[in-house]
């Protein structure tokens, strides 16, 4: 508990750490050393930090914790996926998700504590938002994630998508300062360009990232393009709708000239038709895009169901029709509660 207390030493900025230590009549240099630990060899405590003296890590310690996160429990799916259900400082539960592909091992990390906005198809949806992640809590996520990588499948992790629980946009700071520090060559290194960022759509916010420059990738959560449909499914979309989304993506590609990908489920009866299909292509030309058709990932008996097959078969016709690049991505992990929509701390006392 007494870790608790005490400041994160993370929370400091590299100017504020270097002022702590000439404040301590120590050298400003030392910040940057004990700055490269923290960010880019990732130690968890300071008794590694083997250039820096005993008695000054002492003082860092009495006056700082290093909370990072701990690898609470580990499940690993029988299709490789694993899930991390990692605990946080004050013992609250997120959920993280390593996928792996031939050429690729993917990170899919939380940004918040549960989720405050209601799909109704989304495990996450049940968990009411407790709070949002620390830059470092999503840090940590990857770093454990990278190390995974390195230990199960002796590969560098190469992507990471917001995908896990929680809104990454309405924990806009964090996650831009988090990002700031996976890319940096002081932090991780990784190039934006294997960042995706995934929202639900958050206009406001999707315009502030065109106006703050990002190099990362942009997903949206579409589902519909029928507003009546998405409104049903994602009450966002009272206030979000379909036509300020695409003018806030109109917005994006002005500024960003990057083309955004569009996640989709089909479900049965819901938007399995024709009419669904032809409004979906026709959204998807508005800007340059791509569409990634998610499996449905049961998480009850409830009203949702993956559609048939001929249906997706269907969308499929119509969106090449129609020039458009759209995939069928294979969920994965679903054996252990890790595909898309089923995180829910449920082997966990949140
Ligand atoms: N809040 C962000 C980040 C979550 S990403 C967003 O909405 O984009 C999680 C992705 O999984 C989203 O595209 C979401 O719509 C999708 N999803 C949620 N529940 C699902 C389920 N049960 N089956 C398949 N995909 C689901």
């Amino acid at each position: 508990m007494e870790q608790a207390q005490k400041r994160d030493v993370r929370r400091l900025s590299l100017a504020e750490l270097e002022q702590f230590f000439l404040e301590k009549g120590d050298k400003k240099f030392r910040a940057k050393q004990v700055y490269d630990w923290l960010w880019n060899k990732t130690l968890k405590n300071f008794d590694d930090m083997s250039n820096i003296s005993l008695s000054t890590r002492e003082m860092l310690k009495a006056h700082f914790a290093i909370n990072h996160i701990q690898v609470d429990q580990m499940h690993r799916s029988q299709d490789g996926t694993i899930k991390n259900a990692v605990k946080l400082y004050d013992g609250k539960i997120v959920e993280s998700v390593l996928i792996p592909t031939p050429k690729r091992i993917t990170a899919c990390v939380s940004s918040q504590v549960g989720c405050s906005l209601d799909c109704n198809f989304c495990a996450t949806a049940r968990l009411k938002r407790m709070r949002n992640l620390n830059p470092d809590e999503i840090f940590d996520q990857v770093v454990a994630i990278k190390d995974e990588a390195t230990e199960y499948f002796e590969r560098p992790l190469t992507n990471i998508v917001f995908m896990g629980m929680g809104e990454p946009l309405l924990n806009y700071a964090n996650v831009m300062e988090a990002i700031a520090k996976i890319t940096s060559p002081d932090g991780l290194g990784l190039s934006p360009k294997r960042i995706t960022v995934s929202t639900v759509g958050v206009n406001k916010m999707i315009k502030k990232l065109a106006d703050d420059g990002v190099k990362f990738n942009l997903a949206v959560s579409l589902h519909s393009a029928i507003n009546e449909t998405r409104s049903r499914l994602m009450p966002i979309n009272d206030t979000n709708p379909v036509e300020d989304l695409a003018e806030a993506l109109q917005y994006w590609y002005r500024m960003t000239g990057r083309k955004v990908t569009y996640e989709y489920v089909i479900w049965k009866g819901i938007n399995d038709d024709h009419r669904h299909a032809v409004a979906l292509a026709n959204f998807c030309k508005i800007i340059p895009s791509k569409v990634n058709i998610i499996q449905y990932n049961p998480i009850d008996e409830g009203e949702f169901q993956q559609a048939d097959a001929d249906k997706v078969e269907m969308y499929l016709e119509i969106l090449e029709g129609n020039g458009i690049v759209a995939k069928v991505r294979r969920s994965r992990g679903q054996d252990i509660d890790a595909a898309c929509g089923q995180l829910a701390n449920k082997h966990s006392v949140v």
